[in-house]
């Protein structure tokens, strides 16, 4: 099964993605939480919606009630935090911005995973994963896993192994590691392990005798089209090192919608990215409609390529908005916000948006339907002249003016500071 040297040149997709994102940004400004069991609850302080390993360890499931675990957490020495998603879009944002750097091909997979698409030596790669991890746990503060290999479901497949196995220290080239040992892992992980083939599948495939990675890895792609559809096909394809499943604008995920791409050609003004930003917005607010929710956090990147290293630049933003909205025009506006720190002239290669605290449309007292009507007399271009030179907060409509935005829909005992996108809530640094 050895790769040819020749095809050890080909392109590879690297899958980073941050060990237990919210317990770790949590904790990147907090370092008391640091070996302590955490869990981040959803909106409304309902239920455990991340777990660090300790919490894990404590027995902690995926989405239990809040209020089952907070009659114990003393006992546990358990911290649960409110869900700060004006933190974590911030820290996504400069995360996805220092991988920028190490690939024009980027794809923003979710609020703390990308896909990478890198050259070189199984040296250099592995290299490059190492440097990757360095950097984003040096200048942003979260640690991450590194998987590289030919296709994005083995990619995925390596991270998995990065994250579970200390002895490839965060980082695992696929074709780096041993024939006998892949074989042997992939034996020993059940079929639903696998990115892209959820429970329901994988009883149809245990009916026909394929249990494992390895079992799913060996059968014929086209029989396997024909007894199930060519989704399945696909993760065959890709287990068995054919790349099949293209770079994709857009994503939904659980917690967040992402639209972002590579531009065919370089965008070099700002009038140019706000194009981009609109479509965008319009999208986002589209999908929002589509699947009933509301976005209460619009983050906004772009970026120049790495093979242009003279002129870099990867503004981003975090823009929390001042109600849970889908409207196009309020979305668009706030992606806009990125435009003051486009630099006329610089060649950007990528540029895309993320919405995320999400909820369902509805939740929320309609303050919206005072707001659109006010849309046409253009007060949202002053609002934004306004804002843009004296800070958010400064002037809104209704309680968007108030100095930190209305958060009193929601129930939030546990929030921490907004360490990065708020002034009044920088972490302080005291001097011994
Ligand atoms: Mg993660």
């Amino acid at each position: 099964m050895a790769r040819p040297a020749v095809m050890q040149r080909m392109p590879q997709i690297a899958h980073v993605d941050v060990n237990c994102f919210y317990a770790s940004a949590e904790r990147a400004f907090n370092p008391s939480l640091e070996g302590k069991p955490v869990i981040v609850l959803s909106n409304n302080d309902g239920c455990a919606v991340t777990r660090s390993p300790e919490a894990k360890a404590l027995g902690i499931a995926m989405g239990e009630p809040w209020f089952k675990l907070a009659p114990r957490a003393k006992e546990w020495g358990l911290v649960a935090l409110s869900s700060n998603y004006e933190l974590y879009g911030d820290i996504s944002a400069r995360v996805m911005e220092l991988l920028g750097r190490y690939s024009a091909w980027l794809e923003v997979y979710s609020i703390d995973e990308a896909f990478l698409g890198v050259k070189g030596t199984p040296a250099e790669l592995v290299a490059m994963g190492r440097s990757m991890k360095s950097a984003v746990q040096r200048n942003v503060g979260v640690p991450v896993c590194v998987g590289i290999a030919p296709t994005k479901t083995l990619a995925k497949l390596a991270n998995k192994w990065a994250k579970n196995n200390p002895a490839f220290g965060g980082v695992c080239h696929w074709d780096s590691v041993p024939a006998a040992v892949r074989e042997d892992l992939m034996g020993r992980l059940s079929v639903e392990e696998i990115w892209g083939i959820a429970g329901r599948l994988t009883r149809r495939l245990n009916v026909r005798g394929i249990f494992t990675i390895a079992d799913l890895a060996g059968v014929d792609p086209v029989k396997i089209r024909d007894k199930f559809n060519v989704v399945v096909m696909r993760t065959v394809l890709e287990l068995q090192g054919t790349p099949c499943i293209p770079m994709e604008e857009e994503r939904i995920g659980r917690d967040q919608l992402i639209f972002s791409r590579s531009f065919a050609k370089p965008i070099t003004t700002a009038a140019d990215i706000g194009q981009v930003m609109s479509v965008y917005g319009q999208q986002a607010s589209a999908r929002l409609a589509k699947h009933g929710l509301q976005a209460k956090i619009l983050t906004a990147f772009a970026g120049t390529s790495h093979f242009n290293p003279k002129d870099t630049s990867y503004p981003s933003v975090c823009v929390p908005l001042p109600m849970p909205t889908a409207d196009p025009v309020i979305l668009t506006k706030a992606a806009h916000a990125l435009l003051p720190r486009i630099v006329d002239g610089i060649r950007y290669a990528r540029a895309g948006i993320m919405v995320t605290d999400l909820r369902p449309t509805g939740n929320q007292a309609p303050l919206s339907l005072f707001e659109n009507p006010y849309e046409e007399r253009h007060i949202g271009e002053l609002l934004e002249d306004v804002t843009r030179r004296y800070g958010r907060g400064s002037i809104g409509l209704g309680f968007a003016g108030i100095r930190g935005g209305p958060d009193w829909t929601m129930k939030r005992d546990m929030l921490s500071p907004r360490y990065t996108t708020h002034w009044d809530e920088l972490p302080l640094v005291k001097a011994a």
